[in-house]
């Protein structure tokens, strides 16, 4: 069996009388390989490595540090359907979703090749007699991301991509449960030219997410994952003085204007709702079409194309969906869906009778909706996190934005309606983080950023774009004066002013 090692200093690491934990196939219930789950020795020899790359690396100027991001791209892409099948054979993702999954990464490594640009101060000519005034952004030094099993290429290059072209050493912590990836690309940056110690893998588990939030050295964490840890990894994080950015679960809502084009919204909320099980934060959950004769006419049509729906093995070039990544997170989801049966919500197509979930050692779940879903209902408050959607049924536009706004996770949204004056009125009024208009899964491009709001994120800014580089960087700000001779009317105890 294939067991595997932490990545340190540009080498495989072997670390001391270390646990383990068990890598499972989804797609057959069976254990495929083992990782480390690292010592408090391990995280210092990973601390040290990235200390004593770090100053060299920041003093490297902004242009070569992009270009082995440019390289870094060119050989992810050479790799990207070997990194796509152990991704998948890891998380039970379909292979087009696991490419998607490295692609959507890839983009925000395009972001950090234009790291020279993004890091440019600012600079006041003249802010005083004589007296210029500039900023310059720097690295913190060693920084780390601890990162979800459900995008286990993407959210890693979201957090590295940006902190190592700004200038940082960067210790990841993946999910235990999807860990290879996340091992291949960082040996994939040092093929592409990075210093050893630059980009550390370490395994583990909560035990070395508390090392990682009291090290010292460490200065900044950016973790995802689900929101009760995050709020701790934040609360933690911030208390050991840490600069920490958290973010967690969510529920995203999908809202349905009677004047909706229906078979549009079917298209998109297949894919939105079931597509990878239903295993994204920016997955659509919750439908909430406005009046019963929308909701009548999408509830036909919806439960007309899930029939259509292909749940098989995530190599199964002809599946929709695959598995969902671990055998307790299925029990969970059929927990809730036993759950939501029991407050009264009605069950119109049900997941679990289908074939491939009874008769298979691996861990897949049929597409399960169920109508008549309300806000009182726990079922509806918490995130599933599998291929169940739920609706919602609302009369009026208000009550439908009143919904969205008032869930306790602000992570996505979206709405679907032909009229413009609705469309606006509701992006700038709902209360949600990352709003879609006739977009399903509202992910913001690279260059710009993504980040929910309430028990969607904890911290103060959000991942990749300018945000990201505000989150890997402190800014510095000089004035200064270059005086002929000495300036006779300062007597040195007065506090300058620019008049
Ligand atoms: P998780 O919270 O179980 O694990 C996330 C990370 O935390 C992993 O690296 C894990 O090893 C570590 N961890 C687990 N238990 C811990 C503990 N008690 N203390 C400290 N660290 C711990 O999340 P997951 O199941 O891997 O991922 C799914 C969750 O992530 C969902 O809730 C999903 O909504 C969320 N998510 C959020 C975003 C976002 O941007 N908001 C993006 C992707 C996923």
């Amino acid at each position: 069996m294939r067991t595997l090692s932490h990545f340190i200093n540009g080498q495989d690491v072997e670390g001391k009388e270390e646990k383990y934990t068990d890598i499972y196939c989804p797609n057959t219930g069976t254990v495929q390989a083992r990782a480390p789950l690292a010592s408090t020795e391990t995280l210092a020899r990973a601390v040290t490595a990235a200390r004593n790359a770090q100053i060299e690396w920041a003093s490297t100027n902004p242009q070569r540090r992009a270009r082995v991001m440019f390289n870094f791209k060119t050989l992810v892409e050479a790799h990207k359907d070997r990194l796509a099948q152990l991704l998948s054979s890891e998380h039970g993702k379909v292979i087009s979703d696991a490419q998607g999954d490295i692609q959507r990464g890839l983009e925000v490594i395009e972001f950090a090749c234009g790291i020279p640009h993004a890091l440019k101060g600012e600079y006041t000519e003249g802010a005083g007699p004589g007296i210029d005034v500039y900023s310059m952004r720097q690295p913190l030094g060693v920084v780390a991301g601890i990162t979800p099993f459900n995008f286990p290429a993407m959210i890693p290059m979201w957090m590295f991509g940006v902190a190592i072209a700004c200038g940082n050493a960067f210790i990841l912590k993946p999910s235990e449960r999807d860990p290879s990836v996340p091992v291949e690309l960082a040996k994939l940056m040092i093929e592409a030219g990075l210093p050893p110690g630059i980009l550390n893998v370490v395994h583990g588990d909560k035990e070395v997410v508390g090392g990682i939030l009291d090290h010292p050295e460490i200065k900044a964490v950016s973790f995802v994952g689900s929101s009760t840890i995050a709020q701790s990894v934040y609360e933690r994080g911030a208390r050991a003085g840490k600069r920490v950015q958290a973010m967690g679960g969510a529920k995203n809502h999908g809202i349905i204007m009677p004047d909706a084009d229906l078979d549009q919204v079917v298209k998109d909320l297949l894919g939105a709702a079931f597509g990878s099980a239903g295993e994204r934060c920016m997955a659509l959950p919750v439908v909430v079409p406005v009046g019963d004769e929308t909701a009548d006419a999408l509830r036909e049509k919806l439960v007309a194309a899930m029939k259509n729906i292909v749940v098989a093995p995530s190599q199964d070039p002809n599946a929709d969906y695959g598995p969902v990544v671990t055998a307790q997170h299925k029990k969970r989801i059929l927990d809730y869906i036993e759950l939501a049966i029991s407050e009264g919500a009605e069950r119109v197509y049900d997941g679990n009778s289908h074939p491939i979930a009874q008769d298979n050692q691996g861990y897949f779940i049929g597409p399960t909706f169920f109508d008549n879903v309300t806000p009182s209902m726990q079922s509806y408050q918490e995130e599933i996190f599998g291929p169940v959607l739920q609706m919602v049924r609302v009369n009026t536009f208000n009550q439908a934005l009143q919904l969205a706004s008032e869930h306790q996770y602000g992570n996505g949204v979206a709405i679907y309606t032909r009229n413009g004056h609705a469309a606006r009125e509701f992006a700038r009024r709902v209360n949600v983080g990352m709003v879609g208009i006739n977009v399903p899964i509202p992910v913001p491009v690279a260059y710009h950023t993504f980040g929910g709001w309430k028990r969607s994120s904890f911290g103060d800014t959000n991942q990749h774009g300018m945000e990201g580089v505000k989150f890997w960087t402190q800014i510095k700000t000089i004035t200064q004066r270059w005086p002929d001779s000495a300036d006779e009317n300062n007597n040195g105890f007065d506090i300058p002013t620019m008049g």
